[in-house]
């Protein structure tokens, strides 16, 4: 059968069911194959009776007795005794009136789960029941678990893998068998099979390799060929010019860190090349991206291009606008936001295509949707990990050469995820802060420790800080119990009268939003209760109290991403993290407070919670590693090597279709999460 079959060509799948395994996003028959199981139950180790002690037990019995009754409405048991030739032991059943009149007296059956002593007396509750004669699915071997859903329980799920059994066996192989022989890998049917079927827990890491090995493989390949399809086209060359430069950073009312110099060359030496640079340049929150990006926009500009810098948000895009002409006073800005009147929009754009206009800064969608330029030299990209290959095919639709691409990011990449899945940028990164910050003092609350932590932020305002109150969601949601901006700001504007309560969230209007936040840097707001709209960009020096609500909610990465708002002037800067009422596992969390580098978060984060953890939110299309341990330094490489078989001669990629597909999608990822 083909693997794009839809699940209901499977025998024994009908409309309904395949609507259920739908709904957990699976369907079609490769969908079901590649549904791997969360967890497996060791029952292959079939014990005699006399032998077994209380946790899971597998027997080989004959049913003596078996009665059911209701014990009161709604609740109905089963009881039974099951012997084999070395003694006996008591059943249970809760809530399966059926399994009585199932059973029958003179057969051996395969009984596998949980014996525990109860009730003084050893008992084995609802465990799993079925004929020796039979193929065992849940009883008598490693059983697997299978992610399940409300209508579709793991064990329907395992009876349906089962009778495809056959059909994995024959599941065609994705990778060339030189990969597989030179790697020492397990076939694609073999590896499914031990997946779905093991014969033992060695079987399961065996196969996890495989897959874990085919995923960044595919990373690899699309890494490596975006690298080579960027670096076949020209781009302008823009001579650096170190006179300029020094003039520039004389300028400036600061002294550059060492890091900030060392990066800003490494990216002016990129734009005096004659190959469009593809760079990243990370630093934690207030390392000072902003003026090495106004460096090398400057060497740009004075080379006679146009730069675009996109920002995520139209608050950050102002900000970077108020930020800029301070540095560059003497270049040509404009400003474009969703909210622009259409004439003043027009205007602009047509003072970019003249080239009246030399800065362009703007919400990604617009900058990417909208303008022509007459000669972009340099795109610069705010807070997104890289460019995606639809991204850059856009900027040179409208351009003739392919501009200069320079992306900044406050999220630290781990090494290991920067080899795989970033193989194509080259990478800066300021790992040194200005001098004379203090680290932001950081303290965990539970849920019950409200009143002592709103008391120390009180006491904090009263001294004439500021503080943000960062909440998940914007208004009351039937879905998540969390705190919403709306509610929790008028609780705060109540219990706190006289203090001045404001309220940011990505749904108000843009003049809405920008008075607030001129009001906050006014110290008109004393409270700012947002979402993690204020995340990233958001510069106001006195704030220097962070509260985040539900914290743990949000990965170790974004914590010290929303921390970084406060601590940035020479005050002393507070966090707050609180949890909401239903959690007990801070343990996380703890880390916050002893941690303050960025990358030892994010290593963390990795170990932990996987890549998801660190880039936010799971979004449709992303990235979805589920088999690799990228803290696998030897898998890393070898997979790096391995993809260049693939790059080196792209005609092998064609023969491999399913690699190839993924590939194509790896390779235009934009948000990695
Ligand atoms: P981020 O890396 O988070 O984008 P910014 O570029 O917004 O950081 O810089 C944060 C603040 O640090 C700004 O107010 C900026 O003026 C200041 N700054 C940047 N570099 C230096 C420096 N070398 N010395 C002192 N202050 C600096
Ligand atoms: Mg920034």
């Amino acid at each position: 059968m083909n693997q794009d079959a839809p699940l209901s060509d499977i025998k024994g799948i009908g409309p309904k069911l395949a609507e259920h395994f739908s709904s957990m996003g699976l369907n079609t028959l490769g969908d079901l194959m590649m549904n791997f199981p969360r967890r497996y139950q060791d029952y292959s180790n079939v014990q005699e009776i006399s032998g077994i002690t209380p946790g899971p037990v597998s027997l080989s019995v004959q049913v003596d007795s078996v009665k059911g009754r209701y014990v009161r409405r709604g609740m109905h048991i089963t009881e039974a005794v099951v012997s084999d030739k070395s003694g006996s032991v008591k059943v249970v059943w809760f809530n399966q009136p059926y399994r009585a009149n199932a059973i029958k007296s003179n057969k051996t059956y395969f009984l596998s789960g949980e014996l525990v002593y109860k009730n003084r007396q050893y008992q084995i509750i609802n465990p799993a029941l079925e004929l020796k004669s039979d193929l065992p699915t849940h009883t008598a071997r490693v059983v697997p678990i299978y992610r399940e859903s409300k209508k579709l329980k793991s064990h329907r799920i395992r009876k349906i893998i089962m009778g495809l059994k056959d059909e994995i066996s024959e599941v065609e192989e994705s990778l060339p068998e030189q990969i597989i022989q030179d790697y020492g890998l397990l076939g694609r049917a073999k590896s499914l099979g031990h997946l779905h079927f093991p014969q033992k827990l060695k079987d399961i890491e065996e196969a996890t390799y495989r897959f874990g090995f085919e995923e960044l493989l595919t990373l690899q390949i699309a890494s490596q060929l975006n690298k080579r399809n960027l670096e076949s086209h020209g781009a302008p060359r823009q001579p650096f010019d170190a006179r300029q430069t020094k003039k520039l950073v004389d300028s400036l009312p600061y002294k550059l860190t060492n890091a900030q110099r060392r990066c800003a060359f490494q990216i002016l030496k990129d734009l005096d090349r004659k190959v469009p640079m593809n760079r990243l340049l990370e630093g934690d929150v207030g390392s000072g991206k902003t003026v090495v990006a106004a460096l090398a926009i400057d060497q740009t500009i004075k080379n006679s291009y146009q730069v675009a810098l996109m920002a995520p948000t139209s608050i950050l895009a102002a900000q970077h606008y108020q930020t800029l002409k301070e540095i560059l006073p003497s270049i040509n800005t404009a400003l474009i936001h969703g909210q622009l009147p259409k004439k003043d929009l027009d205007k602009a754009l047509d003072q970019l295509k003249s080239g009246q206009v030399d800065l362009v800064i703007g919400t990604h969608a617009l900058i990417f949707d909208q303008p022509i330029f007459k000669k972009l030299g340099l795109a610069i990209i705010d807070e997104q990990h890289r460019f995606g290959v639809n991204q850059r095919a856009k900027l040179l639709a409208k351009n003739d050469q392919m501009p200069h691409l320079l992306s900044m990011s406050a999220t630290p990449i781990p090494r290991s995820l920067a080899l795989t899945v970033y193989g194509e940028l080259d990478i800066s990164v300021i790992d040194q802060m200005p001098p004379g910050r203090k680290p932001v003092k950081t303290k965990l609350f539970g849920h019950s420790q409200r009143e002592q932590m709103e008391r120390s932020v009180a006491k904090l305002v009263q001294e004439g800080r500021q503080g943000y109150v960062v909440v998940p969601l914007i208004e009351n949601s039937e879905v998540l119990s969390a705190k919403n901006a709306t509610d929790e700001h008028q609780r705060l504007s109540k219990k706190f009268k006289e203090l001045n309560v404001g309220i940011l969230h990505g749904r108000l209007k843009e003049d809405q939003k920008q008075s607030t936040l001129k009001a906050f840097a006014n110290n008109d707001i004393d409270l700012l209760v947002a979402t993690t709209v204020i995340e990233v960009g958001v510069h106001v020096e006195n704030a220097s109290i962070m509260i985040i609500e539900g914290a743990e909610r949000f990965g170790l990465a974004q914590l010290h991403q929303l921390r970084g708002r406060v601590g940035r002037s020479d005050q002393q800067a507070h966090c707050f993290l609180i949890t909401s009422q239903d959690v007990s596992q801070p343990k996380r969390l703890k880390a916050l407070e002893q941690v303050n580098d960025g990358f030892k978060l994010a290593e963390l984060d990795l170990e932990l919670r996987g890549p998801g953890a660190i880039y936010g939110q799971r979004q449709h299309g992303a990235l979805d590693l589920r088999m690799v341990k990228l803290t696998d330094a030897k898998l890393i490489a070898s997979t790096q090597e391995a993809a260049k078989e693939f790059t080196k001669k792209p005609k092998l990629l064609l023969k491999y279709p399913r690699l190839n597909e993924i590939v194509k999608k790896q390779q235009s990822l934009t948000q990695l999460n």
